[in-house]
């Protein structure tokens, strides 16, 4: 182990053809040397390990070099050259501003820039995190800036651009360095790899990639880690070792959402627990899936899914079954929950009742027209795959009819109308087939009829529910009086003021679409009515209330009041 170089430095580009990610960049700097119009003041701006100050020592390799090449290229082989490549080159200077940010600091890389270079044609100076200079620091080394040698190229680089004074922004040529994407961080990882003898996984070195958030060097860290514990890097020595959650959690729980199938979903969440994640890390990686799985749906955004390729194939699978709008539901569903995770109570009931609520939105969803589902025209092995997979669903489905509640069959039969050709598929008794019919005809509007008892009841859940959310004002507002059942399946809740009318306004969708599910009406439509009460019947509030009302049982209150020339305190 005592050789062991980082492979961040041991693959550091030495040409800006091998820089990863940012061929704008270095074009731009290319054509600069070739027509000789290179500035001599530069602002890199970006993340970290993304290459800046990669970049910044090619430049200075670069016009240094003796022999340069017609294509731009430093020749490796003259005196400059060498020198850089064992990094003791005397025209390069680096400052990081995060530790040396004092005026002497500046005073001392200042007093260094009148000398010439000894070897090569220019000094460069490279200030790294520029943006920690102190003021005065910034002040002493303006001046310097604007009136540098003709010898001296400055590239100042900082990782936030927002703190660089508008003085120094203006006397530089300023280059934006981007985030490096997911596949050429993936292929530069195939590339130290193959050069180092390790065998990789494709789906584990996406995993790496996603993990570093576009910068390179932190992608190969984490590659040099996982390299030297095990002899190889695998999919789930990745997913170990840097504690992230399968994707096979994801893919299992979204087809058991899908399904309705409230217990599997807890049971598998529950095992997600105690293998040691928590349940916000867990919201916020189902929510990317179901991103992921959006994108998947459509050929013109399936590039914004960065997955390896064995994983796309699930995506695209998984994305076939679900739809559209239950996607961007759900989406919000769990952004929801993601907001209230933090001041939340009791965090594992939260994510378990956001759970259900995807559960139930399946449901609801599945009621609407499916059309919206687009299958491939061709027969591709995906569409093989969707196939079977809803067949899969289908036979689970008739196994457990007898258990089963109707909503399920309900979403089952839809996705049968919305891929007509699956019925054929399906050797199901004619009983069955009759059955799904008479279902179709009336998925359109559910029309139970309504009992004045099942509409309690439904409502004493939905207040507790709401307790256990929080929403603690919202709950007492509807416990405060029995909903009124009127005609026309309209429901009357009596309130006493404006404000608690505004409260139930806010939460009547959510108030509609648990009502219409439990009770299977979907023409249910909630009324408020605002009670006039009589002057006894109201329950004094104010302070002004109370004096009034105790006044009025006792007439020397008023008197004393007068007489002492008393006010109530709001
Ligand atoms: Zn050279």
């Amino acid at each position: 182990m005592g050789n062991f170089i980082v492979s961040a430095r041991k693959y550091r580009p030495t040409t800006f053809l091998e820089v990863v990610g940012q061929s704008s960049i270095t074009a731009t700097l290319t054509n600069a040397i070739l027509d000789n119009h290179l500035a001599q003041s530069f602002l890199f701006c970006g993340p970290r390990g993304v290459g800046k100050t990669t970049c910044a020592r090619i430049l200075a390799k670069t016009i240094n070099c003796q022999n340069i090449s017609k294509k731009v290229e430093p020749c490796d082989k003259c005196e400059s050259c060498t020198s850089f490549n064992e990094s003791h080159s005397f025209n390069i200077h680096e400052l990081d501003a995060a530790s040396n940010n004092s005026v002497d600091d500046i005073r001392n890389l200042v007093d260094q820039v009148r000398f010439a270079p000894q070897v090569g044609d220019y000094n460069i100076y490279i200030i790294d995190e520029v943006h920690m200079l102190s003021a005065s620091a910034f002040n002493a080394f303006l001046k310097t800036l604007e009136e540098p040698p003709s010898h001296a190229i400055f590239i100042l680089a900082t990782t936030e651009k927002h703190k660089i004074i508008p003085t120094i922004l203006s006397r530089c040529q300023i280059f934006d360095f981007m985030r490096i994407g997911m596949d050429d961080i993936v292929n530069h990882l195939v590339f130290v790899a193959e050069k180092e003898g390790i065998k990789v996984e494709q789906d584990a070195l996406h995993i790496i990639a996603q993990k570093s958030d576009g910068s390179l060097r932190d992608a190969l860290s984490i590659f040099d880690r996982l390299a030297s514990f095990s002899d190889g890097i695998t999919y789930k020595s990745v997913i170990d070792n840097l504690n992230i959650l399968d994707h096979d959690y994801y893919f299992k729980i979204t087809t058991s959402i899908l399904q309705q199938d409230i217990s599997k979903v807890l049971l598998i969440f529950n095992e997600i627990i105690n293998n040691g994640f928590d349940g916000h890390h867990f919201i916020n990686g189902l929510a990317s899936h179901f991103r992921d799985l959006l994108v998947s749906q459509d050929k013109e955004t399936l590039v914004l899914l960065e997955k390896g390729e064995s994983l796309k194939e699930q995506y695209l699978t998984q994305s076939q079954m679900s739809q559209q709008s239950f996607l961007l539901k759900a989406l919000d569903i769990c952004n929801s929950c993601d907001v209230q995770y933090k001041t939340s109570k009791n965090q594992l009931l939260l994510v378990e009742l956001t759970l259900m609520k995807l559960c139930s939105l399946t449901h609801s969803e599945s009621k609407k027209k499916t059309n919206s589902i687009n299958l491939p025209k061709q027969e591709t092995k995906q569409e093989k795959e969707v196939e079977n997979s809803i067949m899969e669903l289908k036979k689970e489905e008739v196994n457990r009819k007898n258990v089963v509640e109707k909503p399920i069959e309900k979403n089952n039969a839809d996705n049968v109308n919305a891929k007509n050709k699956t019925a054929q598929l399906i050797s199901i008794s004619d009983l069955e087939e009759e059955e799904q019919e008479k279902e179709e005809k009336t998925t359109e509007k559910r029309n139970e009829e309504l009992k004045k008892e099942d509409l309690q009841e439904v409502w004493k859940e939905y207040i507790v529910l709401q307790k256990e959310k929080g929403k603690a004002n919202f709950a007492t507002t509807l416990d405060m009086n029995e909903p009124n059942l009127l005609s026309d399946f309209k429901i009357e809740v009596l309130i006493s003021n404006k404000s608690q009318e505004v409260v139930i306004e806010k939460e009547k969708i959510d108030l509609h679409e648990f009502l219409r599910n439990k009770l299977q009406n979907d023409f249910i439509e909630i009324t408020t009515k605002i009670q006039e009460k009589t002057a006894e019947e109201r329950v004094p509030y104010t302070n002004k209330d109370k004096y009034e009302q105790m006044a009025k049982e006792n007439t020397n209150l008023k008197n004393l009041k007068e007489k002492l020339g008393l006010d109530f305190d709001f």
